[in-house]
């Protein structure tokens, strides 16, 4: 399998993400959230146009699943999905949303709030997570794929098992430090409370799942 670099913009913000010491990595549940709720806005917008395609309103949602016993956090949509194509150019290098040049112009004013203000979209999951696995069925697709990040070493691409359009994201979470307890972004009543303070507000039913001790 082929491994593929991240472009230098993208590693800087991965370093940055990987290394940072902010206080509100929770953000990274509504960036990824935030992603799962536009990939089901795309498949609604689509059926407005689209007479071939129902938007059935109990079809689509966002779940959170968490296992301790494994402890992994997946986040699954039934969202418009990816195709390989658009797991190179999306999650392969840095999205449009310029949120590094962002960070760069306001370090000196406010190197500590700007992560929780700005959007840093999925590359924040690398802040709790030692592995990414992205599995994605687009819409009108046969295949699916695997993208998969240890983050800054690059990324794999390969083939993979998914009956369903949408994305889900697996994040390994990382173990706990000595100075770092990642443990509670596994726990139901953390992941219920970080749901209620940034995602309040969307649109689609947001599903939680808890298993393992
Ligand atoms: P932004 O949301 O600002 O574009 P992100 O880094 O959050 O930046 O996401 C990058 C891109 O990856 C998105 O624009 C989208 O095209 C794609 N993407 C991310 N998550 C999903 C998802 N769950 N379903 C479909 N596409 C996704
Ligand atoms: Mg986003």
């Amino acid at each position: 399998m082929e491994k593929k670099q991240f472009q230098a913009e993208s590693k800087r913000l991965l370093e940055m993400m990987i290394n940072s010491i902010y206080t509100q990595r929770e953000i990274f549940l509504r960036e990824l959230i935030s992603n799962s709720s536009d990939a089901i806005d795309k498949i609604y917008y689509k059926a407005l146009t689209d007479d071939s395609l129902v938007f059935d309103k109990d079809s689509y949602f966002i779940k959170v699943i968490a296992d301790k016993t494994n402890r992994t956090l997946t986040i699954r949509d039934t969202g418009i999905g990816m195709t390989k194509e658009d797991l190179e150019n999306n999650l392969g290098i840095i999205a449009k949303s310029g949120s590094l040049a962002f960070k760069k112009e306001n370090e000196a004013k406010d190197g500590h709030n700007i992560i929780g203000q700005f959007g840093v979209g999925f590359y924040s999951a690398f802040m709790v997570a030692d592995v990414v696995t992205v599995t994605s069925k687009a819409l009108g697709s046969d295949t699916a794929y695997k993208w998969e990040s240890t983050g800054a070493d690059g990324y794999t691409i390969e083939t993979a098992e998914k009956d369903s359009v949408g994305t889900e994201i697996v994040l390994q979470i990382k173990a706990n430090t000595e100075d770092d307890n990642y443990d509670e972004y596994l726990d139901e009543y953390r992941l219920k409370a970080i749901i209620k303070k940034y995602s309040d507000f969307i649109r689609y039913p947001i599903k939680m799942d808890v298993a393992g001790k």
